[in-house]
């Protein structure tokens, strides 16, 4: 686990879930069958994460786009530019954008950046932009158009690559955790709460957390079941930690008011 932040910055995290999908247990675990559980029903909430501190803000991910979403049959319950904008972000503010991994769910605007700081992960791009994913396992879960603005952002000077665990702000960093796909980043935030841990997709519901039972679309399942057992192993030690998908934490945190009600909850 990261050390304790060395200064005293402290973070709020606002989580907004732009989106929702009512699905089944048998589609999103790996191998349900084997579980001889029956099948029901599992609902999945799509989020982005907005961390401020004083007049630093970081953008964790930019959702699915419209596209995407109305592809897969995705509910858009807020568009992130919408959200974004609710928080007085704008494509000209002064922020960091942290990719946690590309899937179309978690790069879909990347548009709404058009110059600022990226935090990538170099094997995220080399798999996404390279031959190995062109199976259609891989392909399902990404956007040609979104990988196109990858692409630009990877090629571009303003990418910040990181591929081992770096304090992107005193009490912000960011874990490689390979598994849900090479790159898969996590954010650790320090905050008035404690520590929180944005597990983006290296868990996706609580329930993953803790059965054990990972969900269906993974590049390494070795890594996916280390990375749940340090994050249980951070839970243990104290840390909030936050699963990408898990629809109960608009419940679980105090709610944002404002253009945001109904849709965001405030994180320690
Ligand atoms: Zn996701």
């Amino acid at each position: 686990m990261p050390s304790a932040a060395a200064t005293h910055q402290t973070w709020e995290v606002i989580a907004v879930r732009h989106g929702r999908l009512l699905t089944t247990r048998g589609d999103f675990y790996l191998n349900y069958s084997g579980y001889g559980q029956p099948d029901g029903p599992l609902e999945l909430a799509y989020w982005i994460w907005i961390l401020r501190s004083g007049s630093r803000t970081i953008v964790v991910d930019t959702g699915y786009s419209s596209d995407g979403a109305q592809r897969r049959g995705r509910e858009v319950l807020i568009p992130p530019s919408e959200a974004l904008e609710a928080l007085g972000i704008s494509p000209d503010s002064d922020v960091d954008l942290v990719v946690t991994h590309a899937h179309y769910d978690h790069i879909g605007n990347l548009d709404l950046f058009p110059s600022q700081p990226v935090y990538l992960h170099p094997a995220e791009t080399a798999f996404w932009l390279g031959p190995d994913s062109c199976h259609s396992e891989f392909q399902a879960v990404v956007d040609d158009a979104d990988l196109a603005r990858l692409r630009q952002v990877a090629e571009s000077d303003r990418v910040v690559w990181v591929d081992a665990p770096r304090e992107i702000a005193p009490g912000v960093t960011v874990v490689p955790f390979v598994g849900h796909t090479p790159g898969q980043l996590v954010v650790v935030i320090e905050t008035a709460a404690g520590r929180v841990v944005l597990s983006s997709d290296a868990c996706h519901l609580t329930e993953e957390l803790e059965a054990d039972m990972p969900f269906k679309h993974n590049t390494d399942l070795i890594g996916l079941f280390r990375g749940l057992a340090k994050l249980r192993e951070w839970q243990g030690q104290g840390a909030i930690v936050v699963p990408g998908h898990e629809p109960s934490v608009l419940g679980n945190f105090p709610p944002v008011e404002g253009a945001l009600a109904g849709h965001a909850v405030r994180i320690g």
